[in-house]
Formats: structure tokens, sequence, C-alpha cells
């Protein structure tokens, strides 16, 4: 391919929309265009990348055992009736109408579908284990469109279905899917890691988030530094940490005006953190209210205390709503609490001696509260948010916090699809069961993305070669000057033949123009050919990454090319 037949619109300035890193240098190195918020046009640029890192998909799919089909994208609201989602999915589901008033949806995810797939094919275990996969846009009405193609309204997703006759068979189709995933990502060059995450929403069964490593991501993840341990905050399990054995002191009402933080009482009474107790009031879907006390230094984790209350969403409560279950916002305690209510204390707070917290009284808190003695009728549980330092749940050593992007997401998901749409088929024993189910998916557009979050600096995108729209790009410093462009012309289509993915720099602009958009699109190889290339018979090979420059004669620099192209 030649850049004067290439359309990559580049910009010079950063336009106003962009928020972080993937989208500004996507906007400025002409790879995507916006439509509508979370909806982009993908430039041949983007759509190469994008269709590497699809074929690496592709290859790994059919590898462990899947077939590619394409499912509709437009999707009859009856199917998503039959498992209740249709009620569920909420305002994320792009709805529509035909012109017979019968109502339909854009797909966001596949469940309902490829399981009405199956339901009426696959009769006899003999047809089971069957993986189907495709690889197609998917719709997600998302509140908050953000971060160009990270979180976008239309995006791409690999999603795969996995049928087995018994929990047995979907573990090993899980973990097929695990290694493809790992393969995946490793072959497309990024650092990431698969780590346990909550699966509250689809229910039942555990579940992997495939992280790529990157400060702008939206997700917090740990990892033991001992151990190779990883899990999304949300999901780490922590142990109770046990304070040390004290004498339980008599409960004392000590003043505290205007002392409505536990750092505000800390501070004042010259406790240490360790000895207060923090209260958090949220409401859920039905606003009832839910309290949650932790230790002064800890956080809530707020997905761990749905999970446990089966609420479907928590928010902070209202101050009316907390004064109806008799608690005195800003000064709460377990204790004086209407019966009935939802007290979630957390499994440290319970370890606690003589420590201070609310006293359900204005202005007032409470000094040598012992909560396995004061704290009734509560439910004690881990509802709290790991930190750095935190002792991991399996070897105890510390775990570090990191920030990540979830590009993929591997769940099993049992026998819930499948009962609700009756997807059943005759065992061994001619016995009527449901198929057991696990689906994969992955963000194609949004891999892009983290690659670029993942990979860049002040000038540019620094492709791994692996999913670079080109691998190399030969630039003739000057294009009228006829000898340097034929030799650019050889090289490249020596290159060309040796199965190089290459694009030549035929603009007749000045040298800077070419190496700035080069540095900026990031091809992870540029080679030069310039005055020095005639007169010398010297090229200059040059590596995005590194800026590393190396010279080679017209004779030698192919092998040297291949071999270096090998190590990016
Ligand atoms: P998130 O928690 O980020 O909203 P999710 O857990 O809802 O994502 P899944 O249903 O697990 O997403 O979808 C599989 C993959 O699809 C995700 O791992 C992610 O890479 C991608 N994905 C999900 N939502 C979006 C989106 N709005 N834009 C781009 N990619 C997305
Ligand atoms: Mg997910």
């Amino acid at each position: 391919m030649r850049t004067t037949q290439l359309y990559a619109p580049t910009l010079r300035e950063t336009p106003a929309e962009a928020e972080v890193v993937s989208q500004k240098l996507m906007l400025r190195a002409g790879m995507i265009r916006k439509a509508a918020g979370g909806i982009y046009t993908y430039l041949p640029l983007a759509w190469r990348t994008l269709k590497k890192i699809e074929q690496i998909i592709r290859e790994e799919m059919d590898e462990a055992g899947g077939q590619e089909i394409s499912m509709p994208i437009v999707q009859p609201s009856e199917l998503w009736k039959e498992t209740g989602r249709w009620a569920v999915y909420g305002e994320e589901m792009f709805r529509l109408k035909d012109r017979h008033d019968r109502e339909f949806c854009l797909g966001p995810t596949h469940e309902e579908m490829v399981t009405s797939l199956v339901r009426d094919e696959v009769r006899s275990y003999k047809q089971l284990p069957l993986m189907l996969y495709q690889i197609q846009n998917k719709y997600r009405d998302e509140i908050r469109p953000r971060f160009g193609l990270m979180r976008g309204r239309e995006f791409i997703m690999q999603d795969l279905y996995s049928f087995d006759k018994d929990e047995a068979g979907l573990n090993v189709s899980y973990q097929k899917m695990y290694d493809a995933y790992s393969r995946i990502f490793t072959r497309c060059g990024l650092q990431f890691r698969p780590v346990e995450a909550d699966n509250g929403a689809i229910g039942g069964g555990h579940s992997h988030e495939f992280t790529v490593l990157a400060d702008a991501g939206e997700s917090n993840i740990v990892y033991c530094t001992a151990c190779d341990y990883a899990a999304s905050d949300e999901k780490a399990e922590l142990k109770p940490v046990e304070a040390a054995a004290e004498e339980m002191q008599p409960l004392e009402t000590i003043a505290t005006p205007g002392m409505k933080t536990i750092e505000l009482v800390a501070e004042s009474l010259h406790v240490p953190f360790e000895k207060t107790i923090k209260a958090v009031a949220f409401q859920n879907e039905k606003d009832e209210v839910v309290l949650a006390f932790v230790r002064g230094d800890h956080d809530v984790n707020e997905v761990k205390l749905q999970n446990l209350t089966g609420a479907l969403t928590l928010r902070m409560a209202d101050d009316a709503a907390i004064q109806a279950v008799g608690g005195v916002p800003g000064f709460m305690s377990p204790i004086g609490i209407k019966k009935g209510t939802q007290i979630v204390v957390d499994a440290t707070v319970m370890g606690m001696y003589n420590a201070v917290a609310g006293a359900n009284a204005m202005d007032a808190h409470y000094k040598n509260v012992n909560p396995k003695r004061d704290f009734i009728e509560v439910t004690a549980a881990d509802i709290r948010l790991i930190k750095d330092g935190d002792p991991c749940p399996h070897c105890g050593a510390p775990v570090k916090m990191t920030r990540g992007i979830e590009a993929g997401q591997v769940f099993t998901l049992g026998t819930k699809y499948t009962e609700a749409l009756h997807a059943t088929f005759l065992d061994e024993n001619g016995k009527e069961k449901p198929l057991v189910m696990g689906c994969y998916g992955i963000g194609v557009s949004r891999t892009m993305a983290a690659a670029i979050e993942q990979n860049n600096d002040e000038q540019g995108i620094i492709w791994p070669r692996a999913i670079a729209p080109f691998e190399v790009v030969v630039v003739p410093v000057n294009a009228k000057v006829p000898e340097q462009l034929a030799l650019a012309e050889t090289i490249y289509a020596a290159l060309k033949g040796a199965g190089v993915d290459v694009l030549l720099d035929d603009r007749k602009e000045r040298a800077g123009v070419k190496f700035k958009d080069a540095d900026l699109i990031g091809y992870p190889v540029r080679i030069t050919v310039g005055p020095k290339a005639v007169e010398e018979n010297i090229i200059e090979v040059r590596t995005r990454r590194t800026g590393n420059t190396q010279n080679f004669t017209p004779d030698d620099y192919l092998d040297e090319v291949l071999a270096l192209l090998k190590t990016l």
C-alpha cells in the first residue's frame, strides 16, 4: 500500500472531545471519526488493526474447537421475555419496533439467541460439546459512553458460547477458552492479567476478566507480590484481621459536636483509625436501607454488599431514609436501629476491642465499643474493599493494586439460560437434561484502544507488531528525487515479497511531515531512504519503540529487518 492511496487524514491538533490518550491518538492518526456519542467510523488504519486482532482471535477460537457463525443483530423481544431479561436489561438496551409494531432489540449480547438456536437442533449428548462463536457489532446504550472506543454504544465483540452435557464438561470448555484468551492477548503483544472477577449479575459459577494493564483503565485490580493470585478489587476476598485481645471496657458516650466523619473523631480523640468504626448507609432498588459498618481506615465493597444482601442496585441513602430506621446521620451505630433493618458488619470489625463508633445520637459517639458484645442481630461478613498492602487471600504476602482495562471476560453460566429457554438434550441413559453453558467475550474495538493506552509516548502510538496497521513504513526523504524513490520502491517490493505488511510513503511532502506521521501512527519499523542511500549506499532502519537506528546497505538490510520484526 502507498500513502498517496491511503485514506488516513492525520490531524496536527488534538480534538477537544478527546478524553483519553487512545481516543486522542486514534483521532489524530486518522484512524477513527465520531458519528455520535459512542458511535464511530473505523478508517482504513483502524480497520487493518481490527482485522488483525480478529484474525488472531479466529485462529485461536478455531484451534480450541470453536465454530464461527453469524447471528442476527436485530433480535425479537419474545426470546428475551422468555428469560426475563427484556424487563431487567433496562435502558442499556436499544429497542425498536417494526412496521407491525413488533418489538425488537439490537443485540447487547447473544445468550438468548444462541440458546434458542441449539434448543431446536441439539438432541443428544453425542452432539456435545459444542462451541459457537461470532465476531460482530454489539449495541449497548451505555449511560456514559466515553473514552472513545473504550466504552462505546456500538462496538465490536467476539462472543463464544459453549454447551456441555455436565459441569465437568463445562470446566473443560472453560479452561480451553481461558487458555485461548491468554494466547490471544499474548499474541497481540499486550501485557495483561487474567483476574478473578465478580459475576453477580450474570449469575452462577465463576469468572475471570482479562485485563490489559494501563493507567487509564477503569478496573482496579490487585495482584499478589509472591504467588500468582490476581483479582478485580470488587471480587478480592479478605480474611478478617484479628485485633489483639483486650479486656472489654464498659460502653461510654462522649460528646463529639459537629464531628460527622470518623476522620474528625479519630483526630480529635487521638485514636488511631484502626480503633474506629465507620458507618455507610445505602438504599437498594426497593428503597430499603442497608447499613454497612467497616473499620475507620477501610472502605465498603459495594459489589460484595450487593451480592450478600441480594440488592440489584445500591445508592447512598438519604437522611430521611436513615432517620426512618432510627439512625442519626453522621453518628450512626448498629445499636438502636429499628428491628428488621439490614445491618451488615465487616468481619474485621467483629474482631475489634474497645473501639470508637457513632452513638446513634446527635453529636455523640461511643467509646469502648466491643462489637462481639454490643452489636447484636447484625450480619457479620467480608464486605470490605481490598487495598494496597493487604494480605493475599491465597498466601498472605502483601498485595499490590494496579489499574487495567477489561478487554475480555469468561463466565460459567450453568443452566440459567438453558432452563429458562428449555434447551435440553438426552444423556447416555436417555434422560432429558438442560445443556450446561459458558460464555466468553472479547471487546475487539476496546482491545485496540487498550493496546494504544498501554503503548504510546509523546509522539504517538507504538504498535506491537502483531496488530500494527502496517509493520514497516518505507520513507523516501525526498520523493521528488527519482533515485531515492526508485530505491524506496525496490525496498518496498522486496519487503512485500518477503511477506511483510509494508507501506510506502510516496507523498511529495517534507521529510519532517512524513516522520511525524510515522511516529504518530506508530509503525514498528521505519526505513529511511535519503541522500545517503543514493550517495553512500546507506539506508537507515529505525525502531519506533526504542528510537534506535541502525544503518544497512540495500543488499544486507532484508534479513536484519525480518529478524528485528520478530522481536517487536
Ligand atoms: P463493562 O464492565 O466494561 O461495562 P461488561 O462486563 O459489561 O463490560 P461483557 O458483557 O463482559 O462486558 O462483554 C465482553 C467484553 O466486551 C468486555 O470485556 C469488553 O471488552 C467489551 N465491552 C463491553 N462493553 C463495551 C463497551 N461499551 N464498549 C466497548 N467494549 C465493550
Ligand atoms: Mg465483563
